[in-house]
């Protein structure tokens, strides 16, 4: 790979290399594309969801409220905007946060993926062995009969923490043996958490790469054993889809059209893509041209901003352009992306772009103070997207948007936050203040 030569032909990729902020817009948006999956994939893991959801209520009883359908509320954020605007720069429409820092379960986005694969995995297992059929009251899952039949086979993940929270918590309440690879990125607190619920967690030095790699090496000498390839697991990906067949009857109830003249746009962290890229793909496949989507990343490990305006995908790590792939967003702290998502948002993302970590606490602080809502630094990470959209004037008038901008609807999707222990959040915060 000749790296000096990437540089010279992409200026974004030479910007990316001295840790600059980069804005990429994507020249593949909305062009023709035969993507691997459809509205039936998204159906049938809404579906499958739907069947374990009696099994969720009985075994998570934080729950039994939402009948066990793990999902998060979305919420208007007008004192929140007021401040955005002086921060980064003024914009118009409704600006929303979409709060998946307080799913239940697991307090991230990863409950949606996370958990929807192992309860796949789950459902397959028992249905193979002549225990359950699809009509069953799932519910009868939690019990020691279930629990005995789980306990003979494992499962393992490598992530950068919340991955491993979800894989964890689910796998071990089914009954699962689990065992979690760590980076050195995640937080002493969470693998302290998952440790209390019985998974293993085995600590790497390295970065997350290493830490999915050795978890991939021993799961595939057990053959009772399922590996969670964050690095391109479709299961996750669809999982994570579900999520934009729930938010429509949410922006409805809060009165939000979404159309030719109303223009949505929804702004999600990124890490290795699958959880953005699922909420992508969902978000594309019912609402179309009318939402612009755009990932955010921190600046030390833009993968798929990488990934994407070189067309390299998963061949290309930040590493290769001398980063060191190392944020306080350690939910994002991943220096190549997935296989399976990059070729995916080659045409339904309209751009990605990166914000330094210094920018985190006090959009941090802010949201704490103007909303009282505390979410995790990896979740901050795209709030300065609406202002970085209102000012691409080239990009609104190709898209036949600049004049339908005050009739806009923004959503900042918060991606965690909720299970941070009280005292860390406090450290956050008065770093942000
Ligand atoms: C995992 C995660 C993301 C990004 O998800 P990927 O699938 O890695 O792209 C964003 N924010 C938080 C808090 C996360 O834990």
């Amino acid at each position: 790979m000749d790296i000096k030569k990437l540089m010279v032909s992409n200026p974004v990729v030479a910007d990316m290399s001295a840790y600059k902020e980069v804005f990429w817009l994507n020249p593949g948006a909305g062009e023709p594309a035969s993507l691997p999956f459809g509205m039936d994939d998204i159906n049938d893991a809404e579906a499958r969801l739907a069947r374990f959801a009696p099994y969720i209520a009985k075994a998570f009883p934080e729950t039994a409220r939402s009948a066990g359908i793990i999902e998060s509320p979305l919420k208007e954020i007008p004192k929140m905007k007021s401040d955005l605007c002086r921060m980064t720069g003024n914009f118009d429409g409704r600006l929303f946060l979409k709060c998946d820092s307080h799913l239940p379960i697991s307090g991230s986005i990863k409950a949606r993926g996370g958990i929807y694969e192992v309860l796949k995995l789950a459902e397959k297992i028992a249905i193979d062995h002549g225990m359950l059929t699809a009509d069953d009251d799932y519910s009868k899952l939690d019990s020691n009969e279930f629990h005995r039949l789980f306990s003979q086979y494992s499962v393992a993940v490598g992530s950068t923490g919340n991955l491993g929270l979800s894989i964890g918590i689910i796998s071990a309440k089914l009954g699962f043996k689990v065992t979690v690879h760590m980076s050195a990125d995640a937080r002493q607190w969470k693998k302290d958490l998952l440790r209390s619920k019985g998974a293993v967690v085995v600590e790497y030095p390295d970065d997350y790469q290493k830490a999915v790699a050795e978890g991939r090496r021993e799961a595939a000498s057990d053959p009772m054993c399922h590996f969670v390839d964050d690095e391109g697991s479709q299961d996750l990906f669809l999982g994570y889809s579900v999520a934009a067949k729930r938010l429509l009857p949410q922006l409805a109830d809060a009165d939000v059209t979404v159309d030719s003249r109303h223009p949505l746009f929804v702004y999600l962290p990124c890490g290795v893509g699958g959880a953005p890229g699922g909420v992508a793909f969902g978000l594309k496949q019912l609402l179309g041209e009318n939402v612009h989507i755009f990932f955010a990343e921190p600046t030390h490990a833009p993968c798929m901003t990488l990934g994407l305006a070189t067309g390299l995908h998963d061949a290309i790590a930040v590493r290769d352009i001398g980063l060191d792939g190392i944020t306080d967003a350690d939910g994002l702290a991943v220096g190549r992306p997935s296989k399976l998502v990059g070729t995916i948002m080659e045409t339904l993302l309209d751009g990605c772009y990166t914000i330094d970590d210094s920018k985190l606490y006090p959009f941090l602080a802010a949201l704490a103070d103007r909303e009282k809502i505390y979410i995790e630094p990896s979740a901050c990470a795209s709030f300065t997207g609406p202002a970085l959209v209102t000012s691409a004037s080239q990009y609104l008038e190709s898209k036949g948007l600049a004049d339908k901008m005050a009739a806009a609807t923004h959503i900042l999707w918060a991606t965690g936050g909720s299970m941070v222990p009280d005292n860390e959040m406090k450290l956050y915060y008065e770093r942000g203040k």
